[in-house]
């Protein structure tokens, strides 16, 4: 059986490294906010391209915390409407509602599956305060119309990185090129811990202060609070793991890609539509701005290719089955139609895809799409 992602084994390829860095926290005595987050914060604040980084529990909370101090500050109120992709994880709209402000939705470009830049403006209000892009799968999803709507309509743009950890737009990494980003370290994720993880990168050190308090029960200085905040606090065995993961993203990020280029040049199946990057056929391996979170590939009849695959020993996943709009999390949102979200979430299936996956089941993965 070939897995989607075998995570026992990527975490191997860093031993003794990782079991270093345990014993490390272990021995040390000492389990929160400490050196090891501190060192992973500059670490990862440096790899993004951002002035600060603020070490959380999780990618969920990161974008919470990010919206929840632009109401601190006084930029976002309750009721503000934040545009989001539809096609995305759910957790970016959580984000949004969790902090009383609007979600509202935009259809993806259907060759990309990410946000269509195009059809932002239409959905601009004067109760409009923000953009979150989503690099979903790893592609970079900003555009120079999003800054020039930015820039035109003086909005926040803030970046759910929580699928592309070191991919790029421009010579810029994604997650410095808003006023604030997401990221998650969920162990699935590119960089990912061994439980869950997260933080905020920006450049701007007010947002960055009140991040930072409000992820520690509101206060800067112990016992003295300033706001209603909460935990969330990324853990020193956490940011241990991923400083030494960290040091070897670029590289895993490159292998991800080459399996890509693969799958690109000899999937020749004609009922299966491949993710199209700018010019896809041959440029995935030098093309930084998409890391491969996923390779994630359309057919009409995905039910039945997922089951073939089965049969045949490997195992897909679909992200994902059922659009945020569609969940009785969002039943306000239920009657909402998007037709081209609800196409992909019917369409897509994703392909095992990861920086340990062999050269052989690369070949019988894509041998085995072809003879479906
Ligand atoms: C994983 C993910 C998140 C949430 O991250 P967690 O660490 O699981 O909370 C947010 N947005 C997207 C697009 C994700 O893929």
């Amino acid at each position: 059986m070939i897995k989607f992602l075998d995570l026992q084994l990527i975490n191997s390829a860093y031993e003794p490294e990782i079991s270093q860095a345990l014993s490390r926290v272990l021995h040390s005595g000492w389990y929160l906010l400490g050196d090891e987050v501190k060192a992973f914060e500059t670490e990862y604040g440096n790899f993004i391209g951002s002035r600060h980084c603020i070490g959380v529990a999780n990618g969920l909370d990161a974008l919470r915390l990010i919206m929840k101090a632009y109401i601190e500050i006084g930029t976002m109120k309750e009721g503000d409407e934040i545009i989001v992709p539809a096609n995305t994880y759910i957790a970016s709209i959580l984000a949004i509602t969790d902090n009383r402000l609007k979600p509202v939705l935009v259809e993806p470009d259907i060759n990309t599956c990410n946000i269509d830049p195009f059809l932002i403006e239409q959905k601009i209000t004067g109760r409009t305060k923000g953009i979150m892009i989503v690099h979903l799968y790893g592609q970079n999803s900003m555009h120079p119309e999003i800054q020039r709507l930015v820039e035109k309509y003086d909005l926040k743009l803030i970046e759910d990185n929580a699928q592309a950890q070191g991919c790029f737009y421009g010579e810029r990494r994604t997650g410095s090129v808003g006023h604030a980003a997401g990221h998650s370290f969920y162990p699935g994720k590119n960089l990912g811990a061994l439980g869950d993880a997260g933080a905020v990168t920006t450049d701007d050190e007010d947002l960055a202060g009140v991040i930072r308090a409000l992820g520690n029960y509101g206060s800067r200085q112990k016992y003295i609070n300033e706001y209603q905040g909460l935990n969330s606090r990324l853990d020193e065995i956490q940011a241990a793991v991923l400083r030494v993961k960290l040091k070897y993203l670029d590289a895993d990020n490159q292998h991800r890609r080459e399996v890509a280029q693969f799958y690109a040049d000899h999937i020749t199946n004609a009922s299966i539509i491949l993710p199209e990057i700018q010019n896809l056929k041959s440029e995935i391996r030098n093309y930084r701005g998409h890391i491969w979170h996923l390779f994630v590939i359309r057919t009409l009849e995905r039910d039945r290719l997922q089951r073939y695959l089965t049969e045949h020993g490997i195992q897909t996943l679909i992200h994902y089955p059922v659009p945020p709009h569609k969940q009785k999390a969002y039943q306000d949102m239920n009657a909402i139609s998007l037709p081209i979200t609800e196409q992909i979430h019917a369409e897509v299936l994703s392909l095992p895809i990861s920086p340990i996956l062999a050269q052989e089941e690369v070949h019988f993965i894509t041998d085995t799409i072809n003879a479906y």
